[in-house]
């Protein structure tokens, strides 16, 4: 990626970003000399990058963890909403079509998605009769709503931007104890980035609620249900509560022969009778392939390629932190419930670049954060309880008016493409 010229801050238009943004205090008011970053992902990275370009921090960032090896395999989010790169690009200093030129090059068209479907599965698979697809959100033009990419890739380009000024470490540090052990200087920050626990931090509650998913790279045969550039959205009414997925464009270096990427995915309590982990995922793989098919859409090298997991929901409260020198800057980007929005990349890369900057003016990050992302948990809380408690009106509405239903969503171009 080109080397940073400025420090951009981008509009905030999704976000609450504080007013001291952009006006820079004395070296005294900074609080740190140096910081400590447990984790490599988006989040973590997207920080380390800010806090290496400034003066302050120079030379004086580390991170308590390896550098990601990604592989082929879906690990984690891959509908990378397009506001995304506006924040990514303020972290690294770069424009946000730098960015996104590093990321596809020439093949950015086939990440991307300029309309969204909808499309409604009746309870059981088999031969799915879809109801739909049709058309309910479109892109401003010259604006994609999102890119499909493996979250891989991203990181990847990420810690690439980092290496030549921010040490990784060779394992993931377990302790609080071990981070500040790592710091380069006497007054150090540590952000955890990571869901692994500490060893030495109050743990937070047992999660109640978790998320199951199952995601494939695809590809299109002759004749597929959806026009070029768009994506699709469907839902399945099963047992009282939605399955939901999504299908987007997708391009991956990888995987050349996919050119879309589908997931489904379900809101879980897994301490309730009889759960069983292995049946649900089973679940979530077999409503993906069989919605995949009745768009026109076969897996790509399965076996290697797809991704499952089962991921705890976090309270949508603010997070605080127990000692001014550390915040749980992962548990903060996430507070939701993962997956169901599509927006934990975006939540990332706004939480990690606005922790740097609270960081450099000599603001608290904490408070900083959770304000900014409060719009970003509304909106999760809102769809989640869609999917669950108010599954049944959901479903009944968006049999006869899904356009209407799902305007309030296509209502927020900002929170999807970029604004900057
Ligand atoms: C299957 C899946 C699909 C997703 N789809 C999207 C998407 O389409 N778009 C998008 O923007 N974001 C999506 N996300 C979330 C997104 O991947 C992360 O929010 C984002 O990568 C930022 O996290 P990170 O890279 O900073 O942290 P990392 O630590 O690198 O990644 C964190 C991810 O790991 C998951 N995780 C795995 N195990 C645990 C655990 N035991 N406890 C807590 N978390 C755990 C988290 O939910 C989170 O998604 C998805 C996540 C998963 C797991």
């Amino acid at each position: 990626m080109a080397k940073p010229a400025s420090s951009a801050v981008p509009a905030g238009r999704d976000a609450r970003l504080p007013r001291w943004l952009g006006r820079r205090p004395g070296r005294e008011a900074r609080r740190f000399d140096s910081v400590v970053i447990r984790g490599a992902g988006i989040g973590a990275l997207i920080c380390a990058a800010r806090l290496a370009r400034s003066d302050a921090f120079a030379g004086r960032v580390r991170i308590a963890a390896p550098r990601p090896r990604p592989g082929r395999r879906l690990v984690n989010g891959c509908t990378l909403r397009a506001r995304t790169l506006d924040y990514a690009g303020a972290a690294l200093g770069v424009p946000a079509e730098t960015v996104a030129d590093d990321l596809f090059g020439a093949e950015r068209h086939k990440a991307s998605t300029w309309a969204q479907d909808f499309a409604l599965a009746p309870p059981h698979p088999g031969a799915l009769d879809l109801r739909g697809p049709t058309p309910w959100m479109e892109a401003e033009p010259g604006r994609p709503l999102a890119y499909g990419l493996r979250n891989g890739h991203l990181v990847d380009r990420l810690a690439r931007a980092v290496d030549l000024e921010v040490p990784f470490a060779d394992t993931l540090a377990p302790s609080l104890e071990a981070c500040l052990d790592q710091a380069p200087g006497d007054r150090p920050m540590v952000l955890d980035a990571s869901h692994e626990p500490l060893s030495d931090v109050p743990a937070p509650a047992k999660p109640e609620r978790f998320v199951v998913a199952s995601q494939v790279p695809l590809r299109r045969r002759d004749g597929a249900a959806l026009a070029a550039g768009h994506s699709c959205i469907g839902m399945r009414h099963r047992d009282g509560w939605f399955d939901t997925g999504v299908f987007y464009p997708f391009h991956d270096p990888l995987t050349p022969a996919a050119d879309f990427y589908g997931i489904f995915y379900r809101i879980v309590r897994a301490g309730a009778p009889g759960f069983d982990k292995a049946r649900e995922i089973a679940a979530m793989r077999e409503i993906d392939e069989a919605f995949a098919d009745a768009l026109g859409l076969d897996p790509v090298d399965a076996e290697a390629t797809r991704g499952e997991a089962m991921v705890p929901c976090i309270p949508w409260s603010d997070v605080t932190t127990h000692r001014a020198d550390y915040m749980d800057l992962f548990r903060t980007y996430s507070a939701c419930t993962p997956i169901i929005t599509g927006d934990g990349m975006t939540r990332g890369a706004l939480a990690g670049w606005l922790c740097a900057e609270a960081l450099l003016a000599g603001e608290d990050p904490v408070s900083a954060t959770n304000r900014s992302l409060r719009r970003w948990r509304s909106a999760n809380r809102n769809f989640a309880r869609g999917m669950t408690g108010l599954s049944r009106p959901l479903g009944a509405a968006l049999r006869r008016a899904p356009r209407l239903v799902l305007r309030p969503v296509a209502a927020q171009p900002h929170m999807w493409a970029r604004v900057a």
